[in-house]
């Protein structure tokens, strides 16, 4: 009997009937999106929330917990073959691992889906995965300890309540988790992608700061808080007011503080680091409120002294000078312009925003350090990527701009790398090989990050010209270049391609996820004050500036060489609903994710040839009873043993093949039959 949700061995192969289908490539109609929606909803509606396509899984938020993240749960995952037991997040984390071991070879896991889908929870449930049930030495207890304590730490400094998601992750990560030959986890380490900076100064209504600030405001100790002069009420910072709504139900920042407190510890900071970090969560704050007038001229001056005082980390006049004068180099010459209010206004946020984004790259180093694998010995890595979703707001900037051809990227490198790896399966094993079609989303990276041609490329031009480039003429130029192009829309052009009229100053994208409409970004990526603020330190000082979009490219460039020479694995997180509804599935919303996610050619491509393939020795050891040459036990080759096998069931020439150490099943209905056969004779 199967029972729901349940890990009773017995059976559990192949899951159906009330619990649905749990590997989609056994589903018959694998061709119909409703056939597919009704599985997943079948079984989501059982607490089912797993489901294979192949050894993809898909992940449906439940928005509740679960009883199926126990100790007693990972031991029956450990070392259990892939498809004996029902989906699990830690069938996937322990196959990994044992085909790390098994083949010394790098692995990564691509964690995907839209914000509040579950991708940070399924990487935490992976790590711990791995922290309970890798073998263990006491020196790497620390290395564990450590890993598993980064996560608070940067949740509370990159990780803000936003409409969607109590607990979003504005930043995108990679983590890489080191083992030795013996299995042992030694070491890891962090690369962090393209902070949400601008929500520092600002949020929209619903929305908080990044967590750390009112951690630090609410449970801060009282000592700490007077030496850095604040008050212990988060609506005392024009930084933490803004989006109305700094207490949160589903958030303790008292509680959550001491835990990062903790965290902190464990990974090794002492109390020097703290209060450099600190110091500089404090100084943002304080910078919040600092306010000015016009004067007659209409120029800005500073209106009271008194927030920066507290100003610790940076010289009191060079911060003057600063948020009230910009450089201007006239004939080799610096001249000191005075700034308007508003321009004073936009350098003291520009600062805010930089001198936090400083700190969170501080801080990624330093757990570096802490993680650091300090023996040389060969290692082998599973590599964690959770990275920001497909996003779409009411008006987007600059940030979804980068979020969303991230996005892209990976849904080209996913495309790239399981087609690759299909062929290469049928290859490898002799099969021929049958192309498949579906829509390859190349030509919308290649608008944004072409040379020369590409959106950022115009961008770029736009940002290094003197002189008068705007907004506008930044439109005009992307339309010139790339008019004529089916996914890219202007104004002038809105109405010919699509019905939907656009505003004056903005453009639309049709991404492979969707429509998104982006209002102008060429101001938000030239940033003068950062580079005035911390000049030389970064790189040569003669090489041409990189604007922000670049520097976001050439990551993710650098992001997909690192994945590429590794073997791939994906988890693919679906929302359930909109609302944070604990049990319910909405269908349209559920519907559209599929549809961009790719989930269906997915199947059609795991469907191609075969819907069904095992290693000859799982095969036979399951199905060995249903034939009496090979029962009780086969003691040639397995290959030879399943050939008996199916020829005693019946199974015709056109319904599988043999290949070097799998056999495949071309239709579902095949394996069925044997599946009853087998449950029958049990
Ligand atoms: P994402 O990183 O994709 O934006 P999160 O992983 O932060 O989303 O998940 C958002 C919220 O959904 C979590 O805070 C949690 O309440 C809930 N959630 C996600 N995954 C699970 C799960 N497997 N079980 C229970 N609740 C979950
Ligand atoms: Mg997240």
């Amino acid at each position: 009997q199967v029972k729901l949700g349940h890990l009773d061995l017995e059976g559990a192969l192949i899951a159906r009937d009330r619990v649905g289908i749990q590997d989609f490539v056994l589903l018959d109609a694998h061709n119909s999106e409703t056939a597919f929606l009704d599985n997943l909803k079948k079984r989501f509606t059982e607490d089912l929330i797993y489901t294979y396509i192949g050894t993809l899984l898909i992940s449906v938020n439940p928005y509740k917990e679960l009883d199926i993240y126990t100790k007693k749960q990972m031991d029956l995952y450990m070392g259990v073959n892939f498809f004996e037991l029902p989906p699990h997040i830690y069938a996937l984390a322990d196959n990994v691992y044992h085909t790390m071991l098994s083949e010394a070879n790098n692995n990564f896991i691509l964690i995907s889906g839209e914000s509040g889908a579950g991708k940070t929870e399924a990487s935490k449930k992976i790590l711990q995965y791995y922290a309970v049930s890798c073998p263990s030495s006491t020196l790497m207890d620390t290395v564990r300890d450590r890993m598993l304590m980064s996560n608070p730490v940067l949740e509370a400094f990159g990780n803000a309540k936003t409409m969607k998601n109590d607990n979003s992750s504005r930043f995108g990560k990679y983590m890489d988790i080191q083992f030795d030959c013996q299995g042992d986890a030694v070491g890891g380490h962090i690369l962090s992608y393209l902070l949400e900076k601008s929500r520092v100064v600002h949020q929209n209504h619903g929305e908080r700061n990044f967590h750390i600030f009112y951690q630090l405001v609410e449970g801060g100790e009282e000592d700490l808080l007077r030496h850095l002069g604040l008050e212990k009420d988060t609506k005392h910072y024009s930084y933490l007011v803004q989006g109305e709504c700094s207490n949160v139900s589903s958030i303790n920042d008292k509680d959550d503080w001491k835990t990062v407190k903790n965290a902190l510890s464990v990974i090794d900071f002492d109390a020097n680091d703290i209060e450099h970090l600190f110091g500089i969560i404090a100084s943002v704050l304080h910078l919040g409120n600092v306010h000015f007038d016009g004067d007659t001229k209409g120029y800005a001056t500073l209106n009271t002294n008194a927030a920066l005082r507290w100003l610790l980390e940076i010289h009191v006049l060079v911060l003057h000078e600063a948020l009230t004068f910009r450089k201007i180099e006239a004939k080799s010459e610096e001249v000191l312009s005075p700034f308007t209010v508003d321009h004073a206004i936009y350098a003291r946020d520009a600062l805010a925003k930089a001198i936090y984004g400083r700190a969170f790259t501080w801080l990624v180093n330093r757990i570096n350090e802490s993680l650091e694998n300090r023996d040389s010995k060969r290692k082998t890595v599973i590599g964690l990527l959770d990275i920001y979703g497909f996003e779409v707001f009411s008006v987007n900037s600059f940030e979804q701009f980068c979020i969303n051809y991230c996005n892209e990227k990976l849904q080209q490198l996913f495309i790239q790398l399981t087609l690759k790896a299909e062929q290469e399966e049928y290859e490898a094993e002799g099969i021929g090989w049958e192309p498949v079609q579906f829509f390859n989303n190349k030509i919308i990276c290649d608008l944004v990050e072409e040379k020369h041609r590409g959106i950022i490329s115009v961008l770029d031009e736009e940002c290094m010209r003197p002189g008068d480039a705007t907004d506008l003429t930044f439109l005009d130029k992307l339309e010139e270049k790339m008019g004529n192009h089916p996914h890219f829309v202007t104004h002038k052009l809105a109405n010919k391609k699509t019905r939907k009229s656009l505003e004056r100053g903005d453009f639309r994208l049709l991404h492979y996820a969707g429509e998104v409409t982006y209002c102008v970004v060429i101001r938000m990526s030239k940033n003068p004050i950062i580079q005035q603020c911390f000049p030389a330190t970064e790189g040569d000082s003669r090489r041409r500036p990189e604007t922000v979009a670049t520097q976001f490219k050439n990551s993710l460039l650098r992001l997909t060489e690192i994945l590429t020479a590794k073997e791939a694995w994906y988890v693919r997180c679906l929302k359930s609903n909109d609302n944070k509804q604990p049990g319910k599935f909405d269908e349209v919303l559920v519907r559209h994710q599929v549809k961009y996610l790719g989930l269906m050619e997915h199947l059609r491509v795991r469907r191609a040839g075969f819907a069904y393939r095992r290693r000859y020795e799982v095969f036979l050891k399951r199905y060995k009873a249903l034939c009496p040459a090979t029962w009780p036990h086969w003691k040639g080759v397995p290959a030879d043993g399943v050939e008996k096998l199916v020829q005693h069931l019946g199974y015709q020439p056109d319904e599988y093949k043999m290949g070097k150490t799998k056999i495949f099943i071309r239709y579902a209905r095949t394996l069925f039959a044997t599946e009853d056969a087998f449950e029958m004779c049990k």
